[in-house]
């Protein structure tokens, strides 16, 4: 099975970092081919501009886009990890999303409705925030993050939501954070 990791946080010793090496180690153990693409190592361009906007429309597709939209392509399931920062995505992921998951690639519009392309794709996203869990799920932000990333983006294009992890009050105690580790890992093998 092949995987794409997209992965953004800035920090190499971050705790977004070790979820990703975490991610990785426990897919490779199991013989499953990775791909991560870490969008600060690439200093992805994220800002959809009115030409890219134009090329759009007529059909083309910028080398940096068509070269990331190769590996969504090959992916049987794509897994985001990123911070929350805003109630949402880091800037830099969100202008991934923008530029390429564009149209034509990701969806396109038929009929009334919309037509998916990225269908036969599972998706799976681990986010962690500074809030605590039980103040999220509380006033509904656990949910609205949900909504607007496992449904607003996977499921709007076709990908199979599997999972959504988030994990909050981060950074916390080391041994919060080892159990979090554990969660992701317990999660991929039951997926995977
Ligand atoms: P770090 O801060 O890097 O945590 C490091 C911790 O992980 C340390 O305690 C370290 O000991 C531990 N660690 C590292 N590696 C390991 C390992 N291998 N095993 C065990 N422990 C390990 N929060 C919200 O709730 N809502 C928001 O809207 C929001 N907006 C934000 C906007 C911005 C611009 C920023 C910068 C932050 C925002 N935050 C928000 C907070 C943000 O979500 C958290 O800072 C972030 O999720 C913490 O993740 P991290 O990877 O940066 O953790």
């Amino acid at each position: 099975m092949k995987h794409l990791i997209v992965y953004a946080h800035p920090q190499t010793e971050s705790f977004n970092h070790a979820i990703l090496e975490t991610t990785v180690k426990t897919l490779e153990k199991k013989g499953h081919q990775v791909n991560v693409r870490n969008l600060y190592d690439l200093d992805f361009q994220p800002v959809l501009r009115q030409s890219e906007l134009e090329s759009i429309r007529r059909g083309e597709t910028l080398e940096d886009v068509k070269q990331e939209q190769e590996y969504i392509t090959q992916a049987d399931s794509i897994i985001l990890i990123y911070p929350i920062w805003w109630t949402g995505l880091p800037a830099i992921l969100k202008g991934y999303i923008d530029r390429v998951f564009a149209y034509g690639f990701a969806y396109s519009y038929e009929g009334n409705g919309i037509k998916q392309h990225l269908t036969e794709k599972k998706g799976i996203i681990i986010n962690t925030h500074g809030t605590p869990k039980e103040i999220y799920d509380q006033m509904s932000m656990t949910e609205a993050l949900k909504l607007t990333s496992s449904t607003g983006i996977f499921e709007f294009t076709g990908i199979e939501p599997m999972e959504h992890l988030l994990f909050g009050s981060i950074p916390d105690e080391e041994l919060e954070m080892k159990k979090n580790l554990h969660t992701v890992e317990n999660s991929l093998h039951r997926i995977f």
